[in-house]
């Protein structure tokens, strides 16, 4: 740690060796003065040393002196220059910063209006800087530092993306943030390249799927619009001027169940959006207007990313009322329904993964709960189920017990084969 009454010393030592610009220079005293531009911090020491050097001309020490303004030259400082000519000194002339080879920080005007021209097609009203600065410069700049022992230096990326942010607000309005802003800008000073990069958008809402054969999610291969996210896609997609969509679901249902009730919640991730301020009712009424019949929407408002994990660990918590037509090779009697209706009261079920899924899924025992269940004899053959299981229950194989790979269930307590025929999602309960 330098001492403040040693910054003229210490500088001097470092440009006798390393020409250096401003900037350069004052970065290494910045944490010293936090608020100064080391534009400025590094000018004034440069001053000081030139009113050093003359004082010592003055005192007859013309070589100390000469050396001095000497390196000040090298590092730019026109006075010295100016002085050495008067003194007859040859050859003291400007050289390229050490660190920097003069690349950064000069013509920020012309790089402030290339940032400009590539914002003008996104809405934001909140940005963050990222830049990338070539390996060579920064590690010169950590050598300054060890080399001369200086510890109330910034680094050179973080002083560029502090000094760009700054011209930023002042010229173009707009606030930096480092909290969740709206756009990141990734700069590359040297080559001239800027890249807008609008981060994502969260919108919380409730889906429901009004016609079976539609999966939540889009599948390689498949008509996105057979997809709850390929239907909001859509919709989304062109009112954000996105890049995509993706849909975090609280659970999931099967392609051919249906989900109705008051919907599932999900959160959809709008992925590069280009504009941000929507109507979101509008929206909402667009989608269910265009896919009425097949799926609708509810409740959207904007969220953060947190939803996401909130109703991804929400989808064991909940429990979800489903409503089934099974066909059973014999239809039991009143009293053996109303015994198997009473048993089924918070009855706790052992679930192997199903066969159906094993291909994608671990091979595993889950135990779940089936809350309670009513059964319906409708004809000679078929029964309505309905039921409430906990989230994450493979009802199907409560109903039919999966070649014993589900026990206890629904045929093993009725002592009657079923086969499920159609199945819905009558609600979600509990988040
Ligand atoms: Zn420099």
């Amino acid at each position: 740690m330098i001492k403040k009454s040693d910054v003229l010393e210490v500088s001097r030592l470092i440009l006798s060796k390393y020409p250096l610009c401003d900037r350069c220079l004052g970065r290494q005293f910045h944490l010293l003065n936090e608020k100064a531009d080391s534009e400025e911090i590094g000018h004034s020491i440069k001053l000081c040393l030139h009113l050093k050097a003359a004082k010592l001309l003055n005192e007859g020490k013309r070589k100390v002196a000469v050396s001095i303004l000497r390196a000040l030259a090298r590092s730019g400082f026109d006075r010295s220059e100016a002085m050495l000519e008067s003194l007859g000194v040859k050859n003291s002339h400007e050289e390229k910063c050490y660190v920097c080879s003069n690349l950064l920080f000069s013509n920020l005007d012309a790089f402030l209006r290339l940032v400009e021209s590539q914002m003008s097609e996104v809405e934001f009203n909140t940005f963050q800087v990222t830049s990338s600065i070539p390996k060579e410069i920064l590690s010169k700049d950590d050598l300054i530092k060890i080399e001369f022992g200086i510890s109330t230096g910034e680094s050179i990326k973080t002083e560029f993306n502090r000094v760009i942010s700054n011209l930023i607000e002042e010229k173009i309005k707009k606030q930096h943030s480092a909290i969740s802003p709206d756009i990141t800008l990734l700069l590359d000073p040297i080559k001239k390249i800027v890249i807008v990069h609008p981060n994502p958008l969260y919108v919380y809402g409730r889906y429901r799927k009004l016609s079976s054969g539609i999966s939540q999610t889009r599948k390689v291969g498949k008509d996105p619009l057979t997809s709850i996210e390929g239907l909001l896609a859509s919709v989304f997609v062109p009112a954000f001027k996105a890049k995509d969509v993706k849909l975090h679901g609280a659970g999931r249902e099967d392609v051919d169940a249906l989900m109705l009730g008051s919907g599932r919640p999900f959160v959809l991730e709008i992925i590069e959006p280009k504009k941000r301020t929507v109507v979101l009712s509008s929206l909402e009424n667009t989608f269910n207007s265009s896919f009425s019949g097949l799926a609708e929407i509810s409740s959207l408002r904007f969220c953060s990313r947190k939803e996401i994990v909130k109703i991804k660990t929400i989808g064991e918590k909940i429990s979800k009322v489903y409503r089934l037509r099974v066909k059973a090779d014999s239809i039991p009697s009143k009293e053996e329904i109303a015994k198997v209706e009473k048993m089924v009261q918070n009855l706790i079920i052992y679930q192997r993964t199903p066969t159906r899924v094993l291909w994608r899924r671990a091979d595993k025992v889950r135990k779940k709960v089936i809350k309670w269940i009513k059964i319906f004899p409708i004809n000679e053959k078929e029964m309505e189920v309905t039921l409430e299981a906990q989230g994450g229950t493979y009802v199907k194989e409560f109903i039919d017990g999966d070649n014993g790979r589900t026990k206890p269930s629904l045929a093993e307590l009725l002592n009657t084969p079923l086969k499920w025929e159609s199945l819905e999602v009558l609600e979600v309960k509990g988040e």
